[in-house]
């Protein structure tokens, strides 16, 4: 069996660490784009300017879009023009993933720079491309992930506390879908098994999560950075990066794929929608009440939702339900890299328990 993991070429983290983008970025070449979100262009990026530009030239880029094909091409097209060495998104997930995807058109090394840690994809050789109008339209497979991962801690920290809670929902699942996949040698994001690495580390994601979820909430809601948010901004986005890519995806996002179907939960973060996925794919298997009252219990202790009002969907329907079973068992959904096979009425079924067990608990 040929095993293979996948990782981006350097991850930085911490109080600050934006002053050493321009170093890390001049390793590149002498001229860096920077695809930045609005937000940060105006609020964050002033502070930490005169920095980057000691050590390299830059050409900013407004990012407002939506990472489409067309502002993709509009991107590669303004680095090209520019003869950027290399290209860095600063920002949300869209800024992030039409940088890294401009960089592999115009064949220069990607910089990712989130600005929250709500999501896992940061590290990822993934993104999603939507249409002009924010449509889904694909997922772009690209052929090597960020050279650069940088994370500053204190812009992290300034976001609204949800999205780091919402990370730590999707980080939740990395090790119960890789573990999935270990079980079953079923295949990660390369279409390869991992290897033990990979499913050491999502293990290591989770009892971040455990051990340091509350602590790391109460200091980011008291806007300071500890230790615990260190290791909680790792553990959303290194480890949980890490372990998904390599270790492999399973129900937790499958159904959250599903819920993404239904309007009522559109308002939601992703990793909310991963954390009640995660929660259901408790019921597909016969876990003991030891773990799922454990998991529950983290869930409600850093305030991710345990019900599917708590993602909008207190009113659902059956037929909606079934709708979201359908769409997570779909044909090459990673549902089926579960080690039993799971059917529609089994998510159906896993979804009214865990809803009915989070209302019991609270
Ligand atoms: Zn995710």
């Amino acid at each position: 069996m040929i095993t293979t993991a996948v990782f981006p070429g350097r991850y930085i983290q911490g109080p600050r660490a934006m002053s050493v983008l321009g170093e890390e970025l001049a390793r590149f070449g002498p001229r860096a784009l920077l695809v930045v979100s609005p937000s940060i262009l105006d609020n964050v990026l002033p502070d930490y300017l005169p920095d980057i530009e000691a050590a390299l030239e830059v050409r900013l880029e407004r990012f407002e879009r939506e990472s489409s094909d067309e502002e993709i091409q509009r991107v590669a097209e303004a680095a090209r023009s520019f003869s950027a060495c290399s290209i860095a998104g600063l920002g949300g997930g869209k800024t992030l993933d039409t940088a890294k995807t401009a960089a592999w058109k115009v064949g220069v090394p990607a910089a990712s720079v989130p600005t929250t840690a709500s999501t896992d994809a940061p590290t990822s050789g993934l993104a999603v491309i939507y249409t002009e109008a924010g449509v889904f339209k694909r997922y772009q497979f690209l052929p090597a992930n960020p050279s650069l991962v940088l994370v500053d801690s204190e812009i992290v920290v300034r976001a609204p506390l949800r999205y780091l809670v919402a990370g730590m929902g999707d980080a939740l699942a990395t090790w119960f879908e890789a573990e999935a996949c270990r079980q079953s040698c079923a295949c990660n994001m390369s279409g390869r098994t991992g290897p033990i690495a990979a499913f050491a580390l999502a293990r290591l994601c989770y009892d971040t999560l455990l051990q340091y979820g509350t602590l790391a909430r109460a200091a980011a809601a008291a806007g300071v950075v500890t230790p615990a948010v260190e290791h909680i901004i790792e553990a959303n986005t290194l480890l949980s990066g890490l372990g998904f890519e390599s270790g492999g995806l399973a129900a937790a996002h499958a159904i959250h794929n599903g819920l993404t179907s239904l309007e009522p939960a559109h308002a939601y973060l992703h990793g909310e929608k991963v954390a009640v996925g995660t929660l259901a794919s408790l019921f597909l298997t016969d876990r003991s009440r030891e773990q799922i009252d454990e998991v529950y219990g983290f869930c409600e202790s850093v305030g991710l939702p345990t019900t599917l009002s708590g993602i909008g969907l207190g009113n659902v329907s059956d037929a909606d339900l079934e709708k979201v079973a359908r769409t997570a068992c779909a044909e090459g959904e990673t549902i089926q890299n579960e080690p039993r096979p799971v059917t529609a009425d089994d998510v159906v079924a896993a979804l009214k328990v865990a809803d009915a067990y989070g209302k019991a608990r609270g």
